[in-house]
């Protein structure tokens, strides 16, 4: 991958010019059977362009109330995109087509519009469970029946992918747009990619834009993806089974209470009192020397 990144070609991609970044984008085009692309270099700017393209101020997106673009996304739905959100409460972090087509409002003044739904497979709260090619379908037919835009927040689809043997191909049409993250298991240091059509990339590219996401001589991380997406998604499946092994061994520990089926790389479990996760983490032989890494404090805003 370093070898890749220091011999690729690169050029101004605010031009459109980095032909490494054009590769990337038509590669994951391709893949999805969408018409055009474009690199970010996050996972949160991809849903929140997404969002903004997808809405006008006083819409309503529709998702699970774990979700990332709910949880993480610092709110960006409302700051950038001006919209309420519908949280449905999902199982694992999986919503089903029955509770969307539940969620959905009647058009009154005073109610916002319903207009996007928001999947993420595998849910990374859910303890990264995947949906199966009819979950999703159901749920594309719905948003297609009552005219409402779809999303994938796919930024781990891959390690969804190689559990289901579904194809990106048999995804890709079920949504508008799809987000792909570059840089969890997929192992490229910096990105994102967002699919869609045309005129949705076309709007999407200025808002990427206005967020501050152009960047110039990107073709030296856009090479690390192509190198991720041409080698590591089948290793995506070792990833997925050494989290299972893990789970495995977690359970027969005397000190966890009980761990959350894994499907795909997440685990997730309960520790028995007195163990906390905080003491979890203190006793284990790796880290117990290393200070817990903790989010900054807070500035005193
Ligand atoms: C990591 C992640 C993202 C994007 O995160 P960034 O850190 O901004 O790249 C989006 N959705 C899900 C489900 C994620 O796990």
């Amino acid at each position: 991958m370093m070898e890749a990144m220091m011999t690729t070609e690169v050029g101004d991609e605010v031009f459109g010019e980095d032909p490494t970044v054009n590769s990337l984008e038509a590669k994951v085009a391709g893949m999805f059977g969408k018409e055009a692309a474009l690199f970010c270099p996050s996972g949160t700017m991809t849903n929140q362009i997404a969002i903004k393209t997808h809405t006008q101020p006083l819409d309503e997106l529709i998702c699970d109330e774990s979700s990332h673009v709910y949880q993480y996304e610092v709110g960006g739905y409302a700051f950038n995109s001006g919209v309420a959100v519908n949280l449905l409460p999902g199982v694992h972090g999986k919503i089903t087509a029955a509770q969307v087509a539940a969620a959905i409002k009647p058009v009154y003044d005073w109610l916002p519009k319903s207009r996007l739904v928001v999947l993420e497979n595998t849910a990374n709260k859910g303890g990264g469970s995947y949906y199966t090619l009819n979950e999703m379908r159901e749920i594309s037919v719905l948003c297609r029946q009552k005219g409402l835009r779809f999303h994938l927040d796919g930024a781990r689809i891959f390690n969804a992918l190689v559990e289901t043997g579904d194809d990106t191909r048999e995804i890709g049409p079920l949504f508008d747009s799809i987000s792909i993250c570059l840089s969890k298991g997929l192992g490229a240091p910096v990105g994102s990619v967002l699919c869609g059509d045309a005129d949705f990339i076309r709007q999407a590219r200025r808002y990427r834009k206005v967020m501050g996401g152009g960047m110039r001589q990107a073709g030296i991380l856009a090479a690390a993806g192509i190198y991720a997406l041409d080698h590591h998604v089948s290793r995506l499946k070792t990833d997925n089974d050494h989290a299972k092994l893990l789970g495995q061994r977690l359970a027969q520990m005397p000190y966890v209470a009980a761990v959350r089926p894994v499907q795909t790389n997440i685990v997730i479990f309960d520790v028995h009192p007195p163990h906390t996760a905080a003491s979890f983490w203190k006793s284990w032989p790796h880290t117990a020397s290393k200070p817990r890494p903790s989010a900054p404090k807070p500035s005193g805003l």
